[in-house]
C-alpha cells in the first residue's frame, strides 16, 4: 500500500515495525457534545483505512482514546475545559456528560458502519501513565514547572514543526481563538503537560501528582494511551487535519523526548468537511449530527457513501444538494445490485481474482475510496455471471462497509413481498403487498358472487379513489397502484 505520510510530506510505501502487524492509533472524540458529521468524516475514512489494512492481510491493533478531561476550548491550552463547559450547559456532572456523549458517539459509529477500535480508552483511566511520562520529562529537563503547571519546553527540540507543509490556516488553529497568552510559558509553543493552576478553579476531575492536585493536558493523553496499548513503536497515527498542529506536533515532541527514539512512522490526516461558511465546528454553534440527518429522512450510510466518493486529502464541501446527489447514486447502486440474481451461476474464480487485484491496487493508492466505489460499478459491468458479481461486491464491501448486499437483499425481499397473493375459494388476488387492499378486492368478488353489483361497483370506486386499478383475470384479479 502507498499512503501519504504527513510527517515526510510524501506518498510512501506503507511500512510497519513488525512485518504484517500494524499498531494504529486514532485520536478519539472529546465527549462534551454530539459528534458532528465533520468529525465523523474523519472516523469514516480512518475506519476504511483500518479495514483496508486488514483486507490487505495485516493484523491490526487499533487504539483510540476518549477525551474526557483536559481538552480546553483553545487547542493552545487556553480557556475552559470543554467537558466542564458541557456539564454546565446541561446541569450534569462531567462524568455523566462523558458517559452520555461516549454512548452517543458509538451509536453514530454503529449507524455509519464504523467498527469499534480494538482498544477504547477514556483519558481519565490512565492518569498514572501520564504522571510516569511527565516525571521523566521533568527529570531529563524537557519539562519545567511554572505558575503551578508543568510545561513542555519546545526549545529543547531540534525540530518542532514536523507537519509544516500544512496551510497557515491549519497551523493557526491552536492560537486563533483570541484568548490571552499564558505568561508562564518560556516559549510561545510550550504546552501544558499537567495543570494544577488554571483560570478556572472549579475543575471537576482532579488527581494527586508530584506537582500538586490537578489534571493532565490534552496532548499527553494520546501519547500515554498509545504507548500503553500500542507499545513504543507506533506504525500509524490518525486524526483530522486540525489535529496536526498543535496536538500531533506536541504528541511527537513529548513521546520522542520521553522514549529517546523515533515514535510514530506514519501520520494520516483527514481533511475537513466544510460548509459554505468554512470548517464545520462545534464552537460555531451550528453543526449537523447523524440524528439530524435521520430526522430529515437520510440514511446515515448515504452520508458514508458521500464521504467515500471523495479523497480524504481533499476538503469536502457539504451542501444538501451534494448529499442528495449521493443519496440518488447510492439508491441507484443498490437497485442495480438488487437486480442481480444470486442463483445465476457459480463464482468464476479467475474473474473474481482479477477484479479483486484491481480493487486492492486502486484502494492501495493512498486510499482512493472513489476508485473503490468505481470497482463496485466495474463488478456490475464485468463479463461474468451474477454470482461472481455479487461475490466481488460483497468482498469489496468488507472494506467500504456500505451494507450493499444487505440493502440489495432487503430490496429484493420487498419486491418479492410486493407480489403476494391471496386465494379464497379458488379466486386469486395478486397485488403489491397490501393485505388491506387484497381484502377489499376479495370483498368485491364476494359481492359480485352474491349479485350485489352496486356493492361491487362501490368497492371498485373506493379502490380507484385510492389510486388502485383492478384488472380481472381468469380465476381472480390483479391490482396495482397507478
Ligand atoms: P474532537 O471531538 O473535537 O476532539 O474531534 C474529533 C476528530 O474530528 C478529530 O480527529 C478532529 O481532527 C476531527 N475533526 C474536527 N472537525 C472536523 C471537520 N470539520 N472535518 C473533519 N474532521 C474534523
Ligand atoms: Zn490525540
Amino acid at each position: 500500500m502507498y499512503l501519504y505520510n504527513s510527517a515526510t510530506h510524501k506518498k510512501e510505501e506503507f511500512q510497519t515495525h513488525t512485518p504484517g502487524h500494524v499498531e494504529m492509533y486514532t485520536c478519539g472524540p472529546t465527549v462534551y457534545h454530539f459528534a458532528h458529521i465533520g468529525n465523523l468524516r474523519s472516523y469514516i475514512m480512518e475506519d476504511v483505512l483500518e479495514k483496508y489494512l486488514r483486507y490487505a492481510g495485516y493484523d491490526v491493533n487499533r487504539v483510540m482514546n476518549i477525551t474526557d478531561v483536559g481538552h480546553l476550548t483553545s487547542d493552545a491550552d487556553e480557556g475552559e475545559d470543554k467537558m466542564l463547559k458541557g456539564a454546565k450547559r446541561e446541569h450534569k456532572t462531567v462524568m455523566e456528560i462523558a458517559k452520555f456523549y461516549t454512548d452517543a458517539f458509538f451509536d453514530d459509529c454503529r449507524k455509519l458502519n464504523i467498527k469499534r477500535p480494538d482498544v477504547v480508552q477514556p483519558a481519565t483511566g490512565c492518569i498514572d501513565e501520564y504522571i510516569k511520562i511527565i516525571s521523566k520529562l521533568v527529570d531529563t529537563g524537557y519539562a519545567y514547572l511554572a505558575g503551578g503547571n508543568v510545561y513542555f519546553d519546545t526549545s529543547k527540540l531540534e525540530h518542532y514543526y514536523v507537519f509544516n507543509d500544512h496551510d497557515e490556516e491549519d497551523l493557526a488553529v491552536g492560537v486563533r481563538e483570541g484568548v490571552e497568552e499564558d505568561t508562564n510559558k518560556r516559549n510561545k509553543n510550550d504546552f501544558v503537560l499537567w495543570f494544577t493552576k488554571s483560570k478556572f478553579e472549579d475543575q471537576a476531575l482532579k488527581w494527586d501528582s508530584p506537582w500538586g492536585v490537578g489534571y493532565p493536558g490534552w496532548h499527553i493523553e494520546c501519547s500515554g494511551i498509545s504507548m500503553k496499548y500500542n507499545g513504543e513503536y507506533l506504525d500509524l497515527h490518525c486524526g483530522g487535519i486540525d489535529n496536526a498542529f498543535p496536538h500531533h506536533t506536541n504528541e511527537i515532541a513529548q513521546s520522542e523526548s520521553y522514549l529517546g527514539h523515533p515514535w510514530c512512522a506514519q501520520w494520516f490526516h483527514v481533511h475537513h468537511l466544510n460548509t459554505a461558511s468554512g470548517k464545520m465546528s462545534k464552537s460555531k454553534g451550528e453543526f449537523l449530527t447523524v440524528s439530524l440527518l435521520e430526522e430529515k429522512g437520510y440514511d446515515p450510510l448515504a452520508y458514508r457513501f458521500f464521504c467515500l466518493q471523495s479523497h480524504y486529502r481533499k476538503a469536502l464541501v457539504f451542501t444538501w444538494e451534494n448529499l442528495d446527489n449521493a443519496v440518488a447514486a447510492y439508491d441507484k447502486l443498490i437497485a442495480k445490485i438488487a437486480a442481480l440474481n444470486p442463483e445465476d451461476g457459480a463464482v468464476d474464480q479467475a474473474v473474481f481474482d482479477e477484479n479483486k487485484a484491481k480493487f486492492l491496487q486502486q484502494m492501495g493508492n493512498d486510499l482512493n475510496t472513489s476508485m473503490g466505489i468505481t470497482a463496485v460499478y466495474d463488478a456490475l459491468k464485468a463479463k461474468t455471471n451474477d454470482a461472481t458479481r455479487l461475490a466481488l461486491i460483497g468482498d469489496f464491501d468488507t472494506v467500504l462497509s456500505l451494507s450493499l448486499l444487505e440493502k440489495a437483499a432487503a430490496k429484493r425481499a420487498e419486491a418479492a413481498k410486493a407480489q403476494t397473493t391471496q386465494t379464497e375459494g379458488g379466486y386469486t388476488v395478486t397485488g403489491e403487498g397490501d393485505p388491506a387492499i387484497d381484502a377489499l378486492v376479495l370483498q368485491r368478488y364476494e359481492a359480485k358472487k352474491a349479485k350485489n353489483f352496486a356493492e361491487a361497483d362501490r368497492i371498485r370506486d373506493e379502490l380507484k379513489a385510492q389510486g388502485i386499478e383492478i384488472v380481472d383475470t381468469k380465476g381472480g384479479a390483479t391490482w396495482k397502484r397507478v
